[in-house]
């Protein structure tokens, strides 16, 4: 009997943890079984669902579905973000929360895994709307969040405005004000570099994977997909640490800037006037924009996709093996298929999974965490300092626990192992719960 059919992306990130796991779960079979280990951890300790009313400028009312799911608190408090985005149903938002427990049990933080969000598209709504609907939203869930019980954030469609909408929601429906949300202006709690850190944190720890590998990031060629907040601060970091950036995209089509990607411009775009990627090329008349997909067709050495899940197909994945591509490291959650994964390590290509590569974002979500309880604020080059390292201590975590059970170079099954070891000992330690 196949559980959850309608929830093929859920069903998806699980096959390829327990895949990898193989070698793990074989060891403690009979534990494992006895305790359900396995049934325990593919089940969410909860699953929100509710009804987000709303009104549009037009005096319209709208309802959407929201979502949050408790996935595992076995080593802290829930931590994940918030999405917004029409494509959102359950199965999506529990497959983000699987995924965020090994994730945030990777930084080597005390945050448990959860995520949320809405099937609602803030493309084209005004800030009335936009606000509207964050306070509704914010309005249901705050009875199942708290600073020490379950910590939200951005995601897709949920950037800093949604997040300051959603906390001034919760303050005045509680009174409290308090560290609930992570992501927040730097006025009222933010942390500085935040805003930077999944980018910077992929980047930091590609850096560091090629070192292993004996490849230096420097003077190489770079294709970056999304142009969002992870793809921008990715092409950032990568520009300020030599290699070149020639491509990003949104979901209508791609850019490709053989000189190098003009950040100013493109945070101009995409910051600023929330415009789309054809405003790009009609300021930069040598790069070329297309229709549809095609990132990555373009012949580069590093391949960073940074937009959304399953944007990485087989095909792809031939083309930049075909193109000599020597790394592939996911800045958002999944956005290599299954297959396409597999064939790239099978043709040696460096894979960084996105539980690794991008748990910068949520490691310094958690340092909000800490500043917020001391109430004091630290200054972006400590919290650069402590992001850096954070990637650094994973990618020789997930490389030493891929090495421990002979897979060596394969970081896919280290990256499922350390955090899984990790989960399996907390809740091994606090019994049947
Ligand atoms: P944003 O909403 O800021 O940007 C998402 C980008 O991806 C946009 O450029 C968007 O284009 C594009 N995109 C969305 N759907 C598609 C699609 N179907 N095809 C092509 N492009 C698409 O989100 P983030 O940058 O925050 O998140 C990107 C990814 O990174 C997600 O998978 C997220 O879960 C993951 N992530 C984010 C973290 C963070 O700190 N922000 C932390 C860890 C992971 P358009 O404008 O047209 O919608």
């Amino acid at each position: 009997v196949v559980k959850n059919p309608s929830e093929p992306e859920f069903h998806q990130a699980v096959k390829e943890v327990l895949e990898s796991l193989r070698p793990v779960i074989e060891e403690n079979e009979d534990s494992y079984r006895r305790e359900a280990l396995l049934e325990r951890m593919v089940n969410p300790e909860r699953q929100i669902k509710f009804r987000v009313p709303w009104v549009d400028d037009q005096g319209q009312v709208h309802v959407n579905t929201g979502y949050r799911v408790q996935f595992n608190s076995s080593i802290g408090p829930y931590k994940g973000g918030l999405r917004f985005h029409p494509s959102v149903n359950l199965g999506i938002i529990k497959f983000l929360g699987f995924e965020q427990s090994f994730k945030n049990a990777l930084t080597g933080l005390p945050i448990g895994g959860g995520k949320g969000g809405a099937d609602f598209d803030p493309k084209g709504k005004s800030d009335r709307e936009i606000m509207a609907f964050c306070q509704s939203f914010m309005t249901e869930l705050y009875k199942y969040i708290g600073c020490g019980s379950d910590v939200p954030a951005g995601d897709i469609g949920v950037g800093a405005r949604e997040i300051g909408y959603m906390y001034g929601q919760y303050k005045r429906i509680t009174g409290l004000y308090e560290g609930v949300l992570t992501g927040k202006g730097l006025s009222y709690g933010g942390s500085l570099a935040r805003t930077e850190a999944t980018g910077y944190g992929l980047l930091y720890l590609t850096e560091e994977i090629l070192k292993i590998n004996n490849i230096k990031l420097a003077g190489k060629t770079c294709a970056v997909s999304g142009s969002g907040n992870v793809a921008i601060y990715a092409i950032e970091k990568a520009q300020q640490l030599g290699a070149k950036v020639v491509t990003c995209s949104d979901s209508n089509g791609w850019i490709y800037d053989p000189k190098g990607i003009d950040l100013e411009l493109l945070k101009e775009i995409k910051e600023v006037k929330r415009a789309r990627l054809t405003e790009y090329v009609k300021a930069r008349p040598d790069a070329q924009y297309h229709d549809g997909r095609g990132v990555w067709s373009i012949k580069v050495d590093i391949a960073l996709p940074c937009a959304t899940q399953n944007e990485l197909l087989p095909e792809d994945a031939k083309q930049l093996v075909e193109n000599g591509c020597l790394a592939v490291c996911e800045g958002a959650n999944m956005p290599t298929t299954f297959e396409a994964t597999e064939y790239l390590q099978e043709h040696g290509v460096i894979f960084a999974p996105g539980k690794a590569a991008n748990a910068g974002g949520v490691a310094t979500s958690a340092l909000e965490m800490t500043q917020n309880s001391e109430r004091l604020s630290w200054t972006f080059d400590e919290v650069d300092a402590k992001l850096k390292q954070i990637m650094v201590d994973i990618t020789h975590n997930i490389d030493s626990a891929a090495k421990r059970y002979g897979h060596e170079g394969n970081y896919v099954a280290g990256a499922n192992i350390a955090g899984f070891e990790k989960i399996v000992n907390a809740m091994t330690a606090q019994g049947i719960v």
